[in-house]
């Protein structure tokens, strides 16, 4: 059956609306009504190519919350009506090490991506958000138990929030630890968030002066702007960790000199363009790393999902209508949202 759906016939071309097919539902599947679904700098990184590639129709959308609408004879753990995520991916081949491990989200196969992603359904590659409903694999599906009125908040978390609580639990950030947040976006701001709440000190790094109080009132500790090189250096060799969300090429060098030995420059951002080779001397006199880190496991995108809910943790929120996506694009581009665009998927309807 045809839905509609957003998005691009090339990279030079604007998102428009467009129809597309869902799969039957199968055994294993679920199919899900889209409300809400959010708009992830990597959303706009692919449909513009940004990123070797991307494959046309392209629509994006990986962070995503709505309601069961059907599911397989196999499917025992939801049911219609249910309010469930989908995140980054939609598969993975189930049976290499990583996802014996619950990490997906390095299968050593590939894992399948809810957009640009290899699948046999129309038109050969998995198509996302931007779109009335979804079809996905049971064991790739969130459960969702913030109450509704906080639905669309929660869409953010699919990816902004994993992405972010992935990496900060990886390296046991918590009480004791100081620890820097680069880039106060989608991304960024959650990061801010999870850990304030997962109780270490928390310092944002922002280049943009009018988010210093924003970033206060998110949960950090203490603010710098990046380009100010004396509040820069007040902090030199004294982090445990830092998580840079910066989704452009910058020299890495001035935060890595804020570590402390033995600490980490954990890259999630991932730019069109590389960022310069970084300073080893500061790496090797300190024993410092530079590591990255991708999404999250399905297992622990859940544990985020439930950490949110207790705590009263979701997103910040502009909610947009999917014919204003050109500009919603063009402002994050500026850095200027605060600090998420969400899809009101009923907005699809008038095409
Ligand atoms: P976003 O909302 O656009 O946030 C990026 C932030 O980077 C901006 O708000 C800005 O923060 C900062 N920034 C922008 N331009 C800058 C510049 N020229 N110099 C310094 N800082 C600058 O993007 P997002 O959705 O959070 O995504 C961030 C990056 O992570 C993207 O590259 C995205 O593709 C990537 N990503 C990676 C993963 C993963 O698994 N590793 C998952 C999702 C997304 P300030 O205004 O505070 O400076
Ligand atoms: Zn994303």
């Amino acid at each position: 059956m045809a839905i509609k759906a957003y998005g691009a016939f090339a990279a030079d071309k604007p998102l428009e609306a467009m129809d597309i097919t869902r799969r039957a539902v199968g055994a294993h599947d679920v199919q899900i009504e889209i409300a809400y679904c959010g708009v992830c700098h990597s959303d706009l990184h692919t449909v513009r190519s940004e990123w070797a590639g991307t494959l046309f129709p392209c629509v994006p959308g990986h962070e995503i919350v709505g309601r069961v609408s059907a599911v397989g004879g196999s499917v025992s753990r939801f049911k219609e009506g249910d309010v469930v995520g989908v995140g980054c991916m939609v598969d993975s081949c189930k049976h290499c090490h990583s996802c014996d491990e619950g990490l997906e989200q390095f299968c050593e196969n590939g894992f399948v991506g809810t957009y640009n992603g290899p699948t046999e359904d129309a038109p050969g590659h998995t198509l996302g958000g931007y779109s009335q409903q979804i079809v996905v694999n049971d064991g790739f599906v969130l459960k969702i138990s913030h109450p509704e009125e906080q639905l669309a908040a929660v869409a953010p978390l699919l990816c902004a929030g994993i992405t972010t609580w992935s990496p900060l639990r990886h390296w046991n950030v918590g009480p004791g630890k100081k620890v820097g947040i680069v880039g106060i976006g989608g991304l960024g701001h959650m990061g801010v968030k999870l850990a304030h709440a997962l109780g270490a000190h928390v310092v944002a790094f922002t280049t943009s002066e009018a988010k210093r109080q924003d970033a206060l009132d998110l949960g950090a500790d203490e603010v710098v702007v990046s380009r100010n090189e004396g509040e820069m250096a007040a902090h030199a060799n004294s982090f445990d960790f830092i998580l840079n969300t910066v989704s452009v090429s910058h020299s890495l060098d001035a935060f890595t000199a804020l570590l402390k030995r033995d600490g980490t420059l954990c890259l999630v951002g991932v730019p069109e363009h590389a960022h310069p080779s970084p300073d080893v001397s500061a790496l090797i006199f300190k024993r410092r790393s530079i590591a990255g880190s991708l999404i999250g496991g399905i297992a622990e995108t859940q544990e985020m999902l439930d950490f949110c809910a207790e705590h009263g943790i979701v997103s910040d929120i502009e909610m947009i209508q999917i014919q204003e996506i050109e500009t919603a694009y063009e402002r994050m581009q500026k850095s200027d949202v605060k600090y998420r665009f969400v899809i009101d998927s009923a907005s699809l309807a008038k095409g």
